[in-house]
This record gives C-alpha cells, structure tokens and sequence, in this order.
C-alpha cells in the first residue's frame, strides 16, 4: 500500500467513528517499531514528526527514511507535521512531501491566524496536502512548542468560522486536554467536539491523549475525534525501556540488543493504543476507498 493522503485515512475513520492513532516518532527505530504495530493490527496509521525532531534530523533525511520504511509496510499510511508555528519549516515540510500540517497559530490572534491559516491551505493544496487548524493553545510544552498555561478558549463558534473561512480539514479544539502528563485527572469538555461538528463536520484531532482512559477516549472518539495524537505515550516507553535494559544489564554494551528491547517497548505502546482507539483491521476500509 502506498503512502496516501490524509483524508484518505480520515475521512473513513470520521464517517463510521473510530479513531486513527497519530503517534509522534522521534527517529528510524520508533518509526519502524510503530509501523510494524499497524502492520500487526491491519491499521491505518498517521506518523508524526514534532518540529524539534525535524530539524534535529533535517527534513529530507527523514522524509527519505519515512519513504523508505513506509513503502515497505501492508497498510496505509500518512505523514503530518505537528504543531509547527514557523511557516518557512511548513513550506519545507510541503515541499519535502509531508502528507499534512499543523498550523499551529494559537499564539496569534484569531484574525491573523485565519488570515495565515488560509495561506497554508493553499499552499498544502498545491502539494496535495492537508492541514490541521488551531485557533486554542492545548495547555502544555510539546517538544519546545506552547506554554503550560491553559490559554483562552473561545466559543464554539469562533472555531466554527475559523473552519468555515479558511477551510481546513481538521480541526484541534480546546477540550481540557494537555500536553505531557496528567498531576489530576482532567476537566474534559467533550461536549464542544459535539457542537463543533453539528457545526462543520470535519475530522477533530485529539491532542494530550496520554493518560486518557480507555472510556474517556471511546466518548470522544465517537463525537468524532478521528485523529487522536500520541507523543508523551512514546516519549516514556522509549526513554523508560533504555533506562531498564541499562539497569538490568550494568557493564552489557551491546547496542543492538538494547535497540530490540527498546523497539519492542514503543511497539507494544502502539499496538495498545492502536487497538484502543477501534481501527484495528480497517486498514482495509482504506484500500477500498481508494483504489
Ligand atoms: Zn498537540
């Protein structure tokens, strides 16, 4: 299965409401480990890249890894770019082959974000790309992006006419998540997913998922959240599975044998998540719609 584009993916997963997992990789060996989970599954997966690890590895070093990789695996797949408020790294990821990107303008205010996010919609349409809109600040640094402050919320209807005027294909709306890890269990606001696709039926990103429920994910999920993004989830499985094969083997220096434990870590993290979210197995509802 070639690599596909965005709606291609997320438009089944919005119609019949499950979700497609969105996971944030951070190099060659999570990538792999986390194609591998929705190659196991039968999923569609979407991969991300922060704007950190981007320019950490340089856009078309990853990019030639992700082609590579993804051309090997059974199942559809897309690549987007995470909160990204530079546009000169947005064009440089459309230019490169990115699949879709986040614009994330939640610093500025709704106006010149709209006019900025309108821009980007054109352009990713000449790259036959996608972008993710944002108009709230998801409370939390990801990656060295946005603050810990919970920011302003806006009525639904303001990210309403946010859609409406710049038109881009998914939406990230402020719902009481974070980025990072939960010190309480979270006030989620599920009920602004719900009004907002009354409104405009487009596919909602969830974003701060890690430490969700299995039922608090199921609940949004079926008000229509299609994308939901992991980051944190791989962040611990990949750091926590170095540090216990190290302490499990002091003096060991055998590279190839701690990369396996580690894969082996960040793909069980995948294919838990995966299979939370209900696409299991549709990586066939892909294949159909677009062949
Ligand atoms: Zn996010």
């Amino acid at each position: 299965m070639p690599v596909v584009a965005m709606r291609e993916i997320l438009d089944p997963a919005f119609a019949e409401r499950y979700g497609v997992a969105a996971i944030n990789v951070v190099d060659d060996l999570t990538l792999e480990a986390v194609l591998a989970a929705a190659t196991e599954l039968e999923a569609p997966l979407i991969v991300q890249t922060s704007l950190k690890t981007v320019k950490a590895m340089g856009a078309r070093a990853f990019y030639t890894m992700w082609r590579v990789r993804a051309d090997e695996v059974p199942v559809p797949v897309t690549l987007h770019l995470d909160h990204c408020p530079d546009r000169q790294w947005i064009s440089t990821c459309l230019r490169t082959g990115w699949n879709s990107v986040l614009f994330d303008g939640s610093e500025l205010d709704v106006d010149e974000n709209t006019r900025q996010t309108i821009e980007v919609v054109a352009e990713a349409e000449r790259h036959g790309a996608h972008v993710e809109g944002e108009i709230e600040t998801v409370a939390g640094v990801e990656d060295g992006v946005g603050s810990d402050d919970a920011g302003r919320v806006h009525p639904v209807e303001v990210s309403a006419k946010f859609i409406e005027e710049t038109g881009v294909y998914s939406f990230a709306p402020a719902i009481g998540t974070a980025h990072g890890l939960y010190k309480s269990s979270p006030e989620l606001r599920p009920e602004r997913v719900t009004e907002l696709v009354a409104l405009h039926p487009i596919p909602m990103v969830l974003h701060g998922g890690t430490g969700l429920t299995e039922s608090q994910f199921a609940d949004l999920i079926s008000r229509g959240c299609a994308k939901v993004n992991i980051s944190t989830a791989l962040k611990i499985a990949f750091v926590e599975s170095h540090r216990e094969y190290l302490e499990a083997n002091p003096g060991k220096h055998d590279p190839p044998s701690m990369l396996t434990h580690v894969r082996e870590a960040v793909k069980d993290m995948a294919v838990r998540h995966i299979g939370m979210f209900g696409s299991a197995g549709r990586a066939r509802a892909v294949s159909a719609s677009t062949t």
